[in-house]
């Protein structure tokens, strides 16, 4: 849960490290920045800034901010109907960002977050740079989590439907609830 006040600094910190990357926004997207804090209430560190470009019934594009060592938590986006899930691709455009997806452990510059390491399960380490991309297949499992001083990154998908998306830690609750104050 966040509080509405708490939105708009930042949804504008945000915007300034989005501005860092050389993205234009106009003067109105900063306004339409999605503040997630995945239920957990500690948006510092679980959350995602999302502002989303495009989405319609076949694909999305997104640019989201991450703040120093904020961590996006573990998912992935499980099979709906006839289609397999989510594909997704993000590319780093600005800052380091270490990503985690299954494989081997090789977690060394990057943290597992203390009194959640059962929720973060894929644990093989990829640092990203600007202009390094990924594509995730569907139903795999990542987690990202933000160098020392954040990082941007763009996200192209197939369909979007956030709501559906698996989560490692069932405390999450992905769509965010705004406390009015
Ligand atoms: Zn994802």
């Amino acid at each position: 849960m966040i509080k509405r006040s708490e939105i708009p600094a930042i949804q504008k910190e945000a915007a300034i490290l989005i501005s860092r990357a050389g993205i234009v926004l106009r003067p109105e997207e900063v306004g339409q920045i999605a503040v997630a804090d995945f239920g957990l209430s500690q948006v510092r560190v679980f959350g995602a800034q999302i502002l989303t470009w495009v989405e319609t019934q076949r694909y999305g594009a997104k640019v989201i901010a991450l703040f120093p060592n904020q961590i996006l938590p573990e998912h992935w986006h499980p099979p709906v109907g006839e289609d397999p899930g989510k594909e997704e691709t993000i590319r780093v455009a600005w800052g380091v960002l270490y990503l985690y997806v299954e494989g081997p452990e090789t977690v060394k510059e990057g943290f597992i977050p203390k009194g959640k390491e059962g929720m973060f399960t894929a644990r093989h380490e990829i640092r990203m740079l600007a202009g390094d991309q990924y594509t995730f297949a569907p139903g795999a499992k990542h987690w990202f989590l933000a160098g020392k001083e954040g990082v941007v990154l763009y996200s192209f998908s197939s369909v979007v439907r956030d709501a559906l998306d698996g989560f490692t830690d069932p405390e999450i609750v992905r769509i965010t609830r705004i406390q009015e104050d």
